[in-house]
């Protein structure tokens, strides 16, 4: 029996600390390399860390707009136009936000109906559990399955019920790497348009694809006026510090996500609002060295956890690699992860925290690829010595 949290409602029973938290004071408290929470080790382009100190002396202290700044919106609805051929009004259609964490939370909390049901795919994003709960929905996971991470197309139209009232879809998809085909986007929509439902996408990834390409849900047709697509910041600037966040969908969506973001923080990050407009602003070049850079981390992380004896799953995009413990003779996924600093020096995340289905996560763990090319040999040339003690 799990016991009670007191004071905290029924609903947010079971949601203790966040396993990033968790593992990054793992690694602070035994100097472990932190290869557990995503956030990369080096900071942003100079220019727009720049951006934001000048914001800063330059006296952009105070409130910024509920709907965020003028300069950013235009940067958003730019960006979405140049890399993907979507247009946003800027003024109706872009809502900035804290994060794409608060965005997540705000559309689920304006979107959905108590007891409504959200379709997800698991392994999920830990704050979508936790976002469904507190807007008092139902979650409905569809699992991805094996290292392909691929879903079994009757169990997604399975999922979908009465209650259904949307999709919640991540790619490049945390925690596997997974980044959705065509095909499979193409499924996806037929379904929300056959059902009526809207979809939410996370795509704080966007920028981070190694193999394949990032398809924005909105782009297929009939699904611009039903998708809320949402994007962040930190992971394409290296400032996840930051939380600028931002919401692209039809006027009418905009304005119900707004409706609960902002009474969570009104507005958020002022200065930082300016220079994140600066960066999305960045010639191509920048975007495109972006995924450049991480996949040479990606394959020498990929390439020393194979070493060591790892079963480890291919990466197509984001910061992270899923690996399956079986060949290492373990089971459990929290257990190793808690002994790793202890043994080897290295903090992972268990997967299984991502999962209902706790019998397929149990012997996942989650290793973060975003850090400098040394951090990451140093801390393959320690897993390694998991495979000489046996
Ligand atoms: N979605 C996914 C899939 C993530 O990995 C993260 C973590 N960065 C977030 C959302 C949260 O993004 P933000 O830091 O912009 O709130
Ligand atoms: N997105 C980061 C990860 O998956 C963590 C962000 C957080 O700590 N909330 O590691």
């Amino acid at each position: 029996m799990v016991e009670r949290a007191p004071y905290l409602t029924t609903r947010l029973q079971g949601f203790g600390a966040t396993i990033f938290a968790e593992m990054s004071a793992l690694a602070v408290r035994t100097g472990a390399i932190n290869l557990g929470q995503g956030f990369p080790d080096t900071d942003g382009p100079p220019e727009v860390l720049q951006a934001a100190v000048d914001a800063i002396g330059g006296g952009r202290n105070q409130y910024p707009p509920g709907i965020g700044i003028p300069e950013l919106r235009h940067a958003v609805s730019n960006h979405q136009k140049r890399f993907y051929d979507l247009s946003y009004d800027p003024d109706s259609e872009v809502l900035i936000t804290a994060g794409a964490t608060e965005a997540i939370a705000s559309a689920l909390i304006s979107l959905c109906e108590v007891g409504d049901e959200v379709v997800c795919f698991e392994p999920y994003y830990d704050s979508y559990a936790a976002g469904i709960a507190m807007a008092g929905a139902v979650r409905r996971p569809v699992l991805l399955r094996g290292p392909k991470s691929s879903y079994v197309p009757e169990e997604l139209e399975a999922a979908i019920g009465p209650r259904t009232r949307l999709i919640l879809l991540n790619s490049p998809h945390n925690p596997t790497g997974k980044v959705y085909s065509r095909a499979e986007l193409e499924h996806v929509a037929e379904l929300a348009i056959r059902h009526d439902l809207l979809v939410v996408t996370d795509e704080v990834y966007e920028h981070i694809v190694y193999e394949g390409e990032h398809i924005p849900l909105a782009t297929l047709p009939g699904m611009r006026e039903r998708t809320v697509t949402i994007s962040s910041g930190g992971k394409t600037f290296s400032t996840t510090g930051w939380k600028i966040g931002w919401v692209c969908a039809t006027p009418e969506l905009v304005t119900a996500v707004r409706t609960s973001k902002q009474f969570l923080t009104y507005v958020s990050g002022g200065p930082f609002q300016y220079a994140i407009a600066e960066g999305l602003n960045l010639g191509d070049d920048y975007f495109r060295s972006l995924a450049g850079g991480l996949r040479e981390r990606r394959d020498r992380l990929s390439a020393g956890l194979a070493d060591a004896g790892f079963d480890v799953w291919n990466s197509a995009g984001t910061y992270f690699v899923t690996t399956h413990l079986a060949p290492m003779g373990e089971t459990d996924g929290v257990a190793f992860c808690w002994s790793l600093p202890e043994r080897c020096g290295v903090v992972a995340v268990p997967s299984v925290v991502f999962y209902d289905s706790k019998d397929v996560g149990r012997p996942l763990v989650r290793f973060a690829c975003c850090k400098r090319p040394e951090v990451i040999a140093e801390a393959a040339g320690r897993l390694a010595t998991l495979r000489a003690s046996g």
